[in-house]
């Protein structure tokens, strides 16, 4: 089922391709509602050590309790993942996971796989020349070798995300910016991204969380279409979503029935 608001919908139906990018978070909204997070996949991959298994579920069964506590305020809450995201990271290097390993684990569609209708989507908005940014807190190169994996590694593609860095295939380091749940914003876009943008003011926003919608930082709210995904425990965090989503997509939902909406999505269903 789809929630949304009319007005909200008709504000947009004069929308052009040449005027609009896509923004889009990658786990759980390009990824289908079952898929692993780009985080926890590895740990469910045969293909690295029971030991970097077992150390990140510590480490998971830490930190996942202060990420969902409400309670804390948002400077704490910041410490406390930037010193998660650090420990994890040296742990993929501790453990030597090699970029094969992250290529292989990829292609595991019990593990990661496209919500219905995406690579449509991802097809039709390259066809249209529509740039689509993803922002994701998760890990860059699993994005990169998944869509590459489906063919869907377009040029109008631009990933803002964390990026291992490899020394002879194996881990060993992490680009300079970090990206967590707390941070995603459109300050995020480098210069080159922002060229390429240039003239498009107008957003249609992708998320599964509440802190998604933040992505688009402070672009004003009428230039911006906020389409949320919302699977799990719905009847708790439905009021949340509808102070921050203009279209709520709830359960398992497909890219075909959001573009019956919201027109300008478009789906080529012709592969
Ligand atoms: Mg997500």
């Amino acid at each position: 089922m789809i929630i949304y608001d009319d007005k909200k919908i008709s504000q947009i139906a004069n929308w052009q391709d040449k005027e609009i990018y896509m923004l889009l978070d990658f786990d759980r909204t390009i990824t289908d509602t079952y898929s692993e997070m780009s985080w926890g996949i590895l740990s469910k991959s045969k293909l690295v050590p029971k030991e970097y298994r077992l150390d990140r579920e510590k480490l998971h069964n830490h930190y996942r309790p202060i990420e969902l506590d409400e309670s804390l305020d948002e400077e704490t809450k910041k410490k406390y993942m930037e010193e998660w995201f650090y420990k994890h990271i040296n742990m993929l290097i501790k453990y030597k996971i090699s970029k094969q390993i992250i290529d292989d684990t990829c292609k595991n569609l019990n593990l990661m796989k496209f919500r219905d209708g995406m690579k449509e989507f991802l097809i039709n908005m390259h066809k249209r020349k529509i740039p689509v940014v993803i922002m994701s807190a998760g890990i860059g190169n699993f994005i990169k070798a998944f869509l590459k994996y489906h063919h869907c590694l377009f040029d109008n593609i631009y990933i803002v995300s964390n990026f291992l860095e490899f020394k002879d295939g194996i881990a060993h380091g992490m680009g300079s910016n970090i990206i967590h749940s707390l941070n995603k914003s459109n300050e995020l876009l480098t210069d080159d991204i922002k060229a390429k943008l240039k003239g498009r003011h107008k957003i249609i926003l992708f998320g599964d969380t509440c802190a998604d919608t933040k992505m688009s930082g402070h672009v004003p709210s009428q230039n911006v279409l906020k389409i949320g995904f919302l699977a799990e425990n719905i009847d708790n965090n439905i009021d949340a979503y509808k102070k921050v989503y203009d279209v709520i997509c709830l359960g398992p939902t497909s890219m075909k029935d959001v573009s019956k909406i919201v027109k300008i999505v478009g789906c080529n269903y012709e592969m």
